[in-house]
């Protein structure tokens, strides 16, 4: 599926039914997608022109493209930070990450059109960044600023990052925001909504854990249990993740 919002390209590509998005702005590709899915976002790009592909972190969904593509436009590949090791789990997940070389992104990065500083926004993931086009007031944040309501989160969701990381991008007034999955998001209140909904889970989470329950137990309580009961998954993604986060000193983050 390819959405065209003014001369920027939201290429949506999925895996077992969940979609991730990829963004085509002039010769700037921001994410590469699943490795699965590969081929077929080559496939659209080939004819295009490719300079440089940045990821917004190095989850694979984001970064599974990014060895075929540049063994095709030999485009360079920006990553903070430059490199990232994957566990056993997140390949039997989301397939092997085949090779490619990538540098650490500078403070700028242009196109024809357009010029988006790299912001370090930590939280979803350490190697977090989001990309911000001043003029526009467009943000491209990668998995900071999701659909729905925070639930199920990988192992390296720091909580009280992702929420200052949000405050950030609140000062700069977004018009638009770009996700990492779905749809684009008009205006910056969203933010105000994720902010205020990730505090207040909070405070309802700490009260529990001082009134005496358990993680699991606050899972039950909050949550309704846990979705993906298979082990493996559990590990890496799961409302255990979340809630411990929560309880996790913030200083000691
Ligand atoms: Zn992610």
């Amino acid at each position: 599926m390819i959405e065209k919002i003014e001369d920027i390209k939201r290429i949506e590509l999925s895996q077992f039914k969940f979609p991730v998005n990829v963004y085509l702005i002039d010769d700037l590709l921001i994410d590469t997608g699943f490795p699965r899915t590969a081929k077929k976002l080559l496939s659209y790009l080939k004819n295009k022109k490719i300079n440089k592909i940045v990821n917004t972190h190095g989850h694979m969904d984001h970064t599974g493209g990014n060895s075929l593509l540049q063994g095709y436009f030999r485009c360079r590949i920006y990553h903070y930070p430059a490199k990232r090791s994957y566990t056993v789990v997140e390949k039997l997940l989301f397939g092997n990450l085949k090779n490619f070389t990538s540098e650490t992104p500078p403070e700028k990065i242009n196109t024809d059109n357009y010029s988006f500083e790299i912001l370090y926004t930590p939280g979803h993931s350490d190697d977090h960044i989001t990309l911000f086009e001043k003029k526009k007031r467009y943000i491209f944040s990668g998995d900071l600023v999701l659909h729905g309501e925070a639930r199920e989160v990988s192992r390296d969701v720091k909580i009280y990052r992702a929420i200052e990381s949000l405050k950030k991008l609140r000062t700069l007034r977004p018009e638009k925001i770009f996700p990492g999955h779905g749809e684009i998001f008009y205006g910056y209140e969203v933010l105000d909504e994720k902010i205020g909904y990730l505090e207040d889970l909070g405070e309802r989470i700490l009260r529990l854990y001082e009134g005496g329950k358990s993680v699991k137990e606050i899972v039950k309580i909050v949550f309704g249990g846990e979705r993906f009961p298979y082990f493996f998954i559990k590990g890496y993604f799961s409302c255990e993740n979340l809630v411990r986060s929560y309880i996790k000193d913030p200083k000691s983050l």
